[in-house]
């Protein structure tokens, strides 16, 4: 299959979905590449802050995600024996500490925004394998699987939004540096009982640390922090005593703790990292989000970073195609302006992990 278009977007989460809405929406040619064949294939954050709310309210898209199920939460809480001993909560003018959004309900609403222009082509199932380049090594396309089929994509601009571990930012030969933060997590996702608030809660126990995240319909997302590479070792032994410290902190999730975590099986393992790459852009291509700048969980701002870069590219872009211009002088602006900030971020991730203690410090002093 051999196709055209004026931007060849690689990646259908939260910022390859918006920037593509964006640019359809100005009758721009935009075709989409996603690997998996359904929306909720890929496991990422749910928790938006007000800067992802922002983005998605400057083009009416908050609105049509309420409405798909979002929830609002009311404090993050810092948890000691039994015990709040510590709350944040809205802001002056604020209505929340964060709002977690299904995955689902984020990317469904983005992409049928998408769906309306008649330029625009979204591709589920199907995988980046190459990168083509001009004989002055010009990106001009991507090459692809869908199921057994070649497909070959030319196209003015590409775009890697393919997360943290970068397709076309590998093919396109761009260096990157990783930062390990120390721990990896585990996730389970429980039921609540009907009285659970809508909260973020950090506890520790006996010196360990988790978090509790209230979800939309009903759930708690359970993320334990455990030592950096020591999964395959904790493996090995029983999972009693990771359940134990949520029913311990926390008695009335005791029952739905024990009743939904019932092996290994139940936990998701995320190796935690974040990065760096040496440039975002290249002749015709340019990377974004996670791809261009992984995000550690903390404070949740990869998301909301995404969706931002999303918003400023889309610019970038509409303004390179009108000059006709698509080197790296003209599509470094794009990394001028965001670059900064997003490792600014990464910096906060940094010094929140270290300061996690402090918040605890006079429980253990
Ligand atoms: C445990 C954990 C918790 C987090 N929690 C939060 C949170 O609460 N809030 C928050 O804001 N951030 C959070 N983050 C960070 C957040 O998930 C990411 O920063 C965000 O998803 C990045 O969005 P993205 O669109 O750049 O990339 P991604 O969401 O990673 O999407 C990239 C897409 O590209 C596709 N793809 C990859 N390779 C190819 C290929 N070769 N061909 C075609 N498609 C391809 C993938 O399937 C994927 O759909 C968390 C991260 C982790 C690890």
């Amino acid at each position: 299959m051999n196709l055209e278009a004026d931007v060849c977007i690689v990646g259908a989460g939260p910022g390859g979905a918006l920037l593509a809405y964006l640019l359809a929406a100005n009758n721009l040619s935009t075709i989409v590449l996603e690997r998996h064949k359904g929306i909720d294939k890929e496991f990422r954050g749910e928790h938006l802050n007000q800067e992802g709310e922002a983005v998605l309210r400057a083009y009416g898209l908050y609105e049509q995600v309420e409405r798909e199920g979002l929830l609002l939460m009311e404090r993050v809480e810092y948890w000691h024996h039994g015990q709040a001993f510590k709350a944040v909560i809205p802001a002056d003018g604020e209505r929340h500490v964060g709002i977690h959004i299904p995955q689902r309900n984020l990317l469904s609403v983005l992409l049928r925004a998408a769906d309306v222009f008649p330029h625009y082509k979204l591709m589920m199932g199907t995988k980046v394998t190459g990168v083509v380049t001009n004989e002055s090594g010009m990106v001009t396309g991507v090459k692809a699987k869908k199921g057994n089929e070649e497909v070959s994509i030319k196209s003015t601009i590409v775009v890697g939004a393919d997360g943290r571990f970068s397709t076309i930012r590998k093919l396109a030969g761009i260096p990157v540096s990783i930062i390990k933060h120390g721990y990896d997590l585990l996730w389970a996702k429980i039921p609540t009982p009907a009285e659970w608030k809508p909260t973020i809660r950090q506890a520790l126990v006996n010196g360990k640390q988790f978090a509790l995240f209230t979800q939309a319909g009903g759930y708690v997302q359970i993320g334990w922090n455990i030592e950096e590479g020591s999964y395959p070792v904790l493996k090995k032994q029983s999972f009693e005593p990771f359940i134990r410290q949520v029913a311990e902190a926390f008695p009335e999730l005791s029952e739905s703790v024990h009743h939904h975590i019932r092996s290994w099986g139940d936990f998701v393992l995320l190796n935690v990292h974040s990065s760096k790459c040496e440039t975002w852009v290249k002749d015709g291509l340019v990377l974004m989000g996670d791809a261009a700048h992984t995000m550690s969980p903390t404070g949740a701002f990869g998301i909301n970073a995404s969706l931002a870069d999303a918003q400023v590219l889309s610019e970038v872009i509409i303004e390179a195609l009108n000059q006709r211009d698509v080197s790296v002088s003209q599509l470094k602006e794009f990394e001028q302006l965001r670059r900064k900030e997003v490792e600014a971020l990464q910096e906060q991730q940094l010094i929140k992990e270290a300061a996690f203690k402090d918040h605890f410090a006079v429980l253990t002093r």
